[in-house]
């Protein structure tokens, strides 16, 4: 007997019908003897459709604390659903919201960090032999208010109850049967991989690839949690396994990834003296905004101009902040272009073989395909390119590396 975690995103619960093939999942792990602990994402586009709803009323967007607590219903529907379902079915099974699973988290609404789960509850109804689904994305801070842990958190949610609970398998459904060396929906060349590491995984997710939320990979590498990623609709096909380290090859490039949630914000003329970089970004840090890629231009005429990248989201925030500064910031000019994306590769082999990033450059050359900005580090490359070129820039790499 084995206790098991099995997560499903909003694909796999998106109707009836497949709520009751995800039911006939469980039942089998059930009817084998296991104590199982299910955690579901909202059906479908529910978690965007109340955003839209949200943004109906308030386009300047309204605060965090009502967001949360909007979208926080769309997993209560599902849990209750699929609970519903397995109740059809003929099994015990009780469904459970973030905090009654005991989530706590801390009050950074919308992007919630956990910060303690407290497992009695879930314990106590694995004891009287039920089958615990548990609300994904949620969970309760300090002041008793629902709080979530951003887009795909329902991955960390799994992740979390198999740590605390020291679960022998998390599996981690969705609607492709494991981790491609890019996105099988926009690369039909891309392959799938049979295991990949930790750090990998947390690049390629932080990167783009969103078949994982990188934050789960993060506290899955901490604490040890082998992941399996796998298909709802062909469950018996066996996934790619998330691990410490993997047993093959060492290959130069594990995958690509896209990230359209990007916008490029450049200040021109700024004056070319000590502290002006220190200015603009401790701005942007008080603003709680994320810098990503940063660039600064040579001096020229005792200018210079600095360049980075923040997700499109905080384009505007940065921005707002940036012209606060005005009086004590000098510039010529502020732009922004939010018809980027970053293409990134990604590999601990690239780290002991050079040449690396004059092969995907060639291939963005030969495809005719304009570098905007670069930026490496010892295990990626990633390049901002024109959003009409992304996919293009992303199957002409991938195929340079992985064919
Ligand atoms: P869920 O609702 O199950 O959480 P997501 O939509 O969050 O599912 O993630 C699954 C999707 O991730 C896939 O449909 C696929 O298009 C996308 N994806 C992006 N990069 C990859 C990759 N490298 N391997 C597999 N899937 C990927
Ligand atoms: N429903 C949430 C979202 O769409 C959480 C998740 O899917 O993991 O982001
Ligand atoms: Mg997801």
């Amino acid at each position: 007997m084995a206790l098991i975690v099995k997560k499903f995103g909003g694909s796999s619960v998106a109707n009836n019908e497949k709520l009751l093939n995800v039911a006939k999942i469980i039942e089998k792990d059930y009817k084998a003897g296991n104590d199982v602990i299910v955690v579901v994402s909202a059906q479908g586009d529910t978690t965007d459709e109340l955003l839209e709803k949200a943004y109906s009323i308030n386009p300047k967007g309204p605060s965090k604390r009502e967001l949360d607590m909007l979208v926080s219903a769309g997993e209560q529907m599902s849990i209750s659903l699929l609970a519903m379902t397995i109740e059809t079915l003929g099994l015990p099974v009780v469904s459970l919201l973030g905090w009654q699973a005991g989530f706590t988290t801390d009050s950074n609404y919308s992007i919630a960090r956990i910060r303690k789960i407290d497992p009695e509850r879930i314990r106590a109804e694995l004891a009287k032999k039920n089958i615990v689904i548990v609300a994904g994305f949620q969970g309760l801070n300090k002041y008793d208010d629902i709080t979530t842990l951003g887009r795909g958190g329902s991955d960390t949610s799994a992740v979390a109850i198999a740590s605390v609970l020291k679960a022998d398998l998390c599996q981690i459904y969705t609607d492709v049967d494991g981790v491609y060396t890019a996105d099988p929906r926009i690369v039909k060349t891309a392959k799938k991989m049979n295991e990949i590491t930790y750090d990998e995984m947390l690049e390629l997710a932080t990167l783009g690839a969103q078949v994982l939320n990188n934050r789960s990979v993060e506290m899955a590498k901490k604490y040890g949690i082998e992941l399996e990623v796998l298909s709802s609709l062909t469950p018996e096909v066996k996934g790619t396994i998330v691990k410490e380290v993997v047993g093959m090859e060492k290959m130069l490039i594990r995958g690509v990834a896209k990230d359209s949630n990007v916008s490029r914000i450049s200040i021109v003329g700024l004056q070319d003296q000590p502290g002006v970089a220190f200015k603009v970004f401790e701005r942007l840090a008080q603003a709680k905004v994320n810098v990503d890629i940063i660039l600064q231009s040579v001096g020229r005429d005792g200018t210079k101009d600095i360049t980075f990248t923040v997700t499109a989201d905080q384009c505007n925030t940065a921005i707002e902040s940036i012209k606060k500064l005005e009086g004590t910031l000098n510039y010529k000019k502020l732009v922004h272009d939010e018809s980027v994306c970053k293409v990134s590769i990604v590999g601990t082999g690239m780290q002991t073989h050079p040449g690396v990033a004059a092969k995907m450059f060639e291939a963005l050359s030969d495809a005719d395909i304009n570098i905007q900005t670069i930026s490496t580090s010892e295990i990626k490359i990633s390049v901002l390119v024109d959003t009409k070129q992304g996919e293009r820039a992303l199957n002409v790499v991938h195929d340079a590396f992985m064919l």
